[in-house]
């Protein structure tokens, strides 16, 4: 037994542990460790369906379930496995040729993911300037906008249309070379390549390319040494017209501490701010989503769903898998009834003594002076922001939540900016013994506030 096969074997009797048998059955029978190292595991799976299910439901219980095997909690991927089998549940997208070489785990971005084309992004007038400059970088690459900066809250889309560019330049354009890192990968390899040598091959990874996208650049906020890396970088292909494509989560002078010089630069080519969708927009993502699973949904529950998470695409779609994915294992039609009877399950009456970001918030927030409003909301003063962080570590010390669950309960921020803030934290309270006496004293607050609540 391989060394991964063994770390699955472990962590799927761990599972095995937490779930009733015909959801193993269901859900973990017929997927297979890929590579597993500290920092990625990679889960085939028969479908993108699966991938998906399993992203949203189970992502949790096998990260747990791999810390408590190897005691690091890895980025998980989770991969559509080359052949799959014809009784699994269908999936409509053409697979790739079997012939086809799967690129080895090391490479150096992460995936694209295949879902995130331009056919199965619905526009609407909350994103059609960022869908429109997108298609025209993908005509003109380096020329029309450069470089394209899509920004906006957290789930609307700035990701998805980022992958679509890179699938479409792919095949538009022959041997186009696209480099997509997540901010933080970009970060990570620049400081490893630093810490154990390598910065030329990291620099020619990033420069020899015909694009470079980096997700979430607000993460570089107060990385300075990372933001000067990027800095000549930018220069270097922006001088060779190469194409740059940025996404975050605010416009490019609201993200503090970033350098003016880079500012500027982000405003050369085309700003694209991306909106919530309105409520028709909504009810085409609805539609669409489950059409990508083979469903057709009645109107009055596509309305419905449309109306679960009106700020946040990815919820959205949450609602969308859970409601079919209900109706097809429990053989039942899909209507508001049973939509809203699977989607009320979502939010069970908490027991007394569980610790809840409610509970945290509303700790953390009555030691600092400040309301629950202002600890959600985009402010980035530092007497918000801060309590913010501590909120976020709190959170992410004492309940399972995931770092985009915790991101989600503070304002709709991504797993990037918890991850950020968390290693703030820790550092400081490594750093500074006053302050770690602070945040046992919230611990304990935020205790026996969960055993009082109902
Ligand atoms: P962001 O990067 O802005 O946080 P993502 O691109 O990750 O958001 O989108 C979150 C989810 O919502 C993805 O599954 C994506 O496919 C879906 N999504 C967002 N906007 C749209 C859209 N306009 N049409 C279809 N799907 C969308
Ligand atoms: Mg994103």
């Amino acid at each position: 037994m391989t060394r991964t096969q063994s770390i699955w074997s472990s962590a799927l009797a761990a599972i095995a542990k937490e779930l009733k048998p015909e959801e193993l059955a269901t859900w973990f029978k017929d997927i297979e460790p890929g590579d597993i190292t500290p920092s990625q595991a990679v889960i085939r799976t028969p479908s993108a369906f699966y991938s998906k299910w399993l992203e949203v439901y189970y992502a949790e219980k096998i990260l747990s379930a791999l810390e408590q095997v190897t005691g690091s909690r890895p980025e998980l991927v989770f991969d559509v496995a080359d052949e799959p089998s014809s009784s699994k549940p269908a999936d409509p997208e053409p697979k790739q040729p079997a012939t086809k070489a799967r690129p080895k785990s090391k490479s150096y971005t992460p995936k694209l993911n295949k879902d995130y084309t331009f056919n199965r992004f619905v526009t609407g007038p909350s994103n059609r300037l960022g869908h429109a400059a997108a298609l025209a970088t993908v005509e003109s690459p380096g020329i029309a906008y450069n470089p394209l900066f899509l920004h906006g809250g957290v789930g609307l889309g700035k990701t998805h249309l980022m992958h679509a560019v890179a699938h479409a330049l792919t095949k538009r354009h022959r041997n186009f070379q696209i480099r997509y890192f997540s901010c933080e990968s970009f970060m990570n390899q620049f400081i490893s390549a630093l810490q154990k040598g390598g910065i030329e091959q990291f620099r020619a990874r990033c420069r020899r390319v015909d694009a470079l996208m980096i997700d979430d650049i607000h993460v570089l906020a107060e990385r300075t040494r990372t933001q000067e890396e990027f800095f000549h970088t930018f220069n270097e292909l922006y001088n060779a017209h190469k194409q740059i494509i940025l996404s975050s989560d605010s416009p490019p002078e609201e993200i503090p501490t970033f350098e003016d010089r880079l500012v500027s630069r982000f405003k050369w080519g085309m700003v694209a701010r991306i909106d919530p969708p309105c409520l028709e927009t909504r009810m085409a993502i609805v539609q669409k989503k489950a059409e990508a699973r083979g469903w057709t949904l009645p109107d009055d529950v596509v309305e419905y769903l449309a109306n679960i998470a009106p700020s946040n695409v990815r919820e959205l779609e949450g609602a969308v898998l859970k409601t079919i994915g209900y109706a097809s294992l429990s053989g039942q039609s899909v209507t508001i009834a049973t939509a809203s009877e699977v989607l009320r399950a979502d939010r069970p009456k908490i027991p007394r003594g569980v610790i809840t970001p409610d509970g945290i918030e509303k700790v953390v927030g009555g030691a600092f002076g400040v309301t629950p409003e202002q600890l959600q909301s985009k402010s980035r003063a530092r007497s918000i922001a801060f309590p913010r962080q501590i909120c976020m570590y709190l959170t992410r010390s004492l309940t399972n939540l995931s770092l985009q669950e915790v991101g989600s309960a503070f304002g709709g921020r991504d797993h990037s900016t918890v991850a950020h803030a968390c290693e703030k934290i820790e550092k400081e309270q490594t750093a500074d013994p006053e302050f770690r006496s602070t945040l046992n004293s919230l611990t304990q607050q935020v205790r026996a506030h969960a055993a009082r609540s109902d």
